[in-house]
């Protein structure tokens, strides 16, 4: 029972060296976020050492009376916060809840349509070199010139490539699907709907975005990002899928679940149905809405920055930045330099290659988790606008960082 300080200090080092960044620095990479101590707790819980392959009351293992209740309360709890039929808990991240979820549905070789990736999609929704791109034939939609994802487009592709199923959501994209046109359009083609909701399940949880659920045959999300929990995965679906699912993921992808992190589940799901957690996604909402006023106005538009649609409707801000000086390496690091984390992200039509890009994706879910105000994240857009100009005073913002870093605590009882 040697604690890791003792047994491991090399790594116990860079675990408090971590904590010191996020209580240090402002952290605005959208798909992060601060999970509760109690969260925490029980994902550093005994339950790390429990096998329970199946699902609760069918297990291939014994003693797996306890992890059966965690994971009943996990199930009940999420089907409960998205008016979900079914659920499976056990995905241990996003990309493997995509994953089985496509296995559950398709066979290789099957044609599946989803947002490419410069447009905003993610990996797993038909990137060539991800399994989604290897397995199947993809045909990508892209938003239009307004910034918005192309429904003309997702039609017209839709009936000419006939998949057997169509994926809505995204990684990087600031407005709100339009799921029922979505649903109507697979309806058409005797395609699937899967929405993955990763970025935006903790809005929908708090009912300030639409709910995909009743729209879709499958609904997959991350559970860490605007949710706010440990890293994994959920499917929901309709009770008609719910056998093809479980088996999808359990024994077609998974070996034993995480109970440890199922466990950690359930408690952010109390945590996401609580009045508390609806008033943070909407100081979340907020700060992205000031975040991209301040960046089109004149002095910002001066020195070539611009927002993508010209604003955002959820929790995150993308940066235009091919008419500035800066490339999206250079505002990312800019913006480390001054103690604010973001990361560069490619954009439509983007000219630069993609470790480069043009882009910059800000996000204010881990700043409301913090506490922080309206008038809070006035302060971190001004910070933002004035590092982008070339005229930018380093010490100045860090300083300006430092005080929003202190006056909101983090993690207060951790050393
Ligand atoms: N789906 C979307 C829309 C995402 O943005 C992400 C992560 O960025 C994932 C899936 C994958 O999640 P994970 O990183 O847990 O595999």
């Amino acid at each position: 029972n040697t604690p890791l300080h003792e047994l491991d200090p090399a790594v116990a080092a860079a675990v408090d060296a971590e904590l010191h960044r996020q209580q240090s620095t402002l952290e605005m990479i959208a798909s992060e976020n601060f999970a509760p101590v109690a969260v925490m707790e029980a994902q550093g819980s005994v339950l790390t050492n429990k096998y329970a392959e199946g699902y609760p009351g069918r297990r291939y293992y014994g003693g797996c009376e306890h992890v059966d209740v965690i994971e009943q309360i996990a199930i009940d709890r999420v089907k409960e916060l998205f008016g979900a039929e079914h659920a499976n808990v056990q995905p241990h991240s996003g990309a493997q809840a995509n994953a089985a979820a496509m296995f559950a549905l398709l066979k290789p070789g099957d044609t599946i349509m989803g947002l490419n990736l410069a447009h905003g999609g993610h990996l797993t929704h038909g990137m060539k070199i991800n399994f989604s791109g290897k397995l199947y034939d993809v045909v990508a939609y892209h938003v239009g010139d307004d910034g918005r994802v192309d429904m003309a487009e997702v039609e017209r592709l839709a009936k000419e490539s006939r998949p057997k199923l169509i994926v809505a959501g995204w990684s990087a994209y600031p407005r709100q699907l339009d799921f029922a046109a979505f649903r109507r359009i697979a309806d058409e083609v005797g395609a699937y709907l899967m929405v993955d909701m990763a970025h935006f399940a903790g809005l929908v949880a708090a009912g300030l975005h639409p709910n995909p659920v009743p729209h879709a045959h499958v609904v997959t999300t991350t559970t860490h990002k605007t949710l706010g929990g440990p890293r994994g995965g959920v499917i929901l679906s309709t009770a008609e899928l719910a056998k093809k699912i479980n088996s999808a993921v359990f024994p077609g992808q998974q070996g034993g679940p995480l109970e440890h992190v199922v466990a950690a589940k359930a408690v952010a799901f109390k945590v996401a149905a609580s009045e508390d957690f609806k008033e943070r996604q909407r100081r979340t909402l907020e700060g992205a809405r000031i975040l991209a006023e301040r960046l089109v106005e004149d002095d910002v538009r001066a020195v070539g920055v611009d927002v993508l649609s010209g604003g955002t409707d959820v929790h995150l801000v993308l940066v235009d930045l091919r008419n500035s000086e800066l490339d999206g390496q250079q505002a990312e690091d800019r913006l480390h330099e001054v103690g604010i984390t973001v990361n560069r992200n490619a954009i439509p039509n983007d000219p630069r290659p993609p470790m480069v890009t043009s882009g910059l994706r800000i996000g204010t879910p881990a700043l409301a988790t913090r506490g922080f105000t309206t008038e809070d994240f006035a302060e971190v857009a001004d910070v933002i606008a004035e590092a982008l100009k070339p005229s930018y005073d380093v010490e100045a913002l860090r300083a300006r960082v430092t005080a929003l870093a202190e006056k909101h605590p983090l993690y207060p009882g951790l050393q």
